[in-house]
């Protein structure tokens, strides 16, 4: 293989570049990063880093891997007919290409200003008005804002937190383990089943007409994947950039990995775009051998998803993935340890989720994968 471009300079660009190398790629390899600092590790942005300044950079080792690690470079179109990736310093040709760009936070409409986490100096940016006596608006009772109320609470911070759900992360988890939760925001004023409509500049007008006065105001209400450049190229988006299971696209010698992908997952007979450090983590192993592919059977990138969240002095571990037509069982334990678990009708475990139980997650992780497997 010859010149391989990455778009995107996060986890999932890194890791491939150290997977590259390590699988035998000889040739040119390129990474095309908007930001303008090397990869590192976005967990800890709403963890230690928003109490503390902290240091996520990534040990990935550019120079040794022979990778032009191109910063403040973002891509700006793609055309895959001449094999070419157009940027703001010019064009870049490529033999493969392989998409990284990950996610960026979806903003409410209104005037005023309202943080979002995404990137590091996002994180600088909201510690610094974590002070003592700060009144923090939170939208939406999400992973993200439940780790930035610990925070912000840790930092003597009032928290206010609207979520036009029923409870903290009903969407994800449902309303069950959702109420479960709510006790874990007994410290924040929690505002359930309203919404904010906008942003002011002095807080938040919700959708029961009240406004709320804040002296900042954090949107934690999802991400959209980072595709807007692709627009006119061809290639498949739908929520993400559709690639099957091997991480191929709709275009012969394009790849995508990480959060910006939506993977056929024949494990759940679905697409699926999980937003995880841990597929992140793992796909590029699979796109570089798919690339550097000897012509035999392709390997498959199809894990159990993964991800953890610290909130509230708890660690979450949610391993699976559970569809509408499953049951949950709370397993009961005290506070903060207890668990969840969701069954297929048939009585297969789909998904676990832990309270400070690191254990049950492995044991769970381990009958997932054994109970649902490809048809
Ligand atoms: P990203 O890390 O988003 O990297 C994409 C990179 O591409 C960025 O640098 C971006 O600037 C760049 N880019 C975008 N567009 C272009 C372009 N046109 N040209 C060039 N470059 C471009 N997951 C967990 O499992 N557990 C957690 O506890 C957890 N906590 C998190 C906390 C925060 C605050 C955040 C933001 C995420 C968290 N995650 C967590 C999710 C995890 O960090 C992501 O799944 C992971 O970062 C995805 O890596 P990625 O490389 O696909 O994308």
């Amino acid at each position: 293989m010859g010149h391989i471009v990455v778009v995107g300079g996060g986890l999932a660009a890194a890791r491939l570049c150290e997977q590259l190398r390590a699988k035998g790629h000889e040739g040119e390899l390129t990474v095309l990063c908007a930001e303008s600092c090397p990869p590192y590790d976005r967990p800890p942005l709403t963890k230690g880093a928003l109490t503390e300044e902290r240091d996520t950079t990534l040990r990935t080792d550019f120079s040794s891997l022979r990778t032009d690690l191109r910063l403040g470079v973002p891509a700006t179109s793609l055309d895959p007919d001449r094999d070419v990736v157009h940027t703001t310093e010019g064009e870049v040709p490529f033999d493969a290409l392989v998409i990284a760009t990950g996610a960026s936070p979806i903003r409410l409409p209104g005037p005023g200003p309202q943080f979002t986490v995404r990137t590091a100096e996002d994180a600088a940016r909201l510690r610094a008005r974590l002070v003592p006596g700060t009144h923090l608006l939170l939208a939406g009772a999400s992973w993200i804002n439940a780790e930035v109320a610990t925070s912000a609470l840790k930092a003597g911070c009032r928290v206010t937190c609207v979520e036009p759900g029923p409870a903290p992360l009903a969407l994800a988890l449902g309303e069950e383990v959702g109420h479960r939760i709510t006790q874990w925001w007994s410290e924040v004023d929690l505002r359930l089943g309203t919404g904010v409509t906008e942003v002011t500049a002095t807080g938040a007008r919700l959708t029961d007409g009240t406004h709320v006065d804040a002296d900042v105001v954090v949107t934690g209400i999802g991400v959209r994947p980072e595709t807007g450049w692709l627009a006119g190229s061809g290639i498949e988006v739908d929520r993400g950039v559709v690639v099957d299971e091997h991480l191929r696209t709709n275009r012969e010698r394009v790849y995508a990995i990480g959060d910006v992908a939506a993977r056929w997952s024949p494990r759940w007979n679905t697409r699926l775009r999980v937003e995880h450090w841990d597929d992140a983590r793992s796909a590029p192993e699979t796109v570089a051998a798919v690339i550097l592919g000897d012509g035999g059977p392709l390997p498959v990138h199809d894990p159990v998803p993964y991800f953890w969240s610290d909130q509230f002095g708890r660690k979450i571990q949610y391993v699976g993935h559970h569809g509408p037509a499953d049951s949950v069982e709370i397993r009961d334990g005290d506070e903060p340890k207890w668990s969840a678990a969701w069954h297929t009708p048939d009585g297969r475990l789909t998904a676990h989720l832990s309270v400070t139980q690191p254990k049950l997650m492995i044991k769970a992780r381990a009958e997932i994968e054994s109970a649902i497997t490809a048809a």
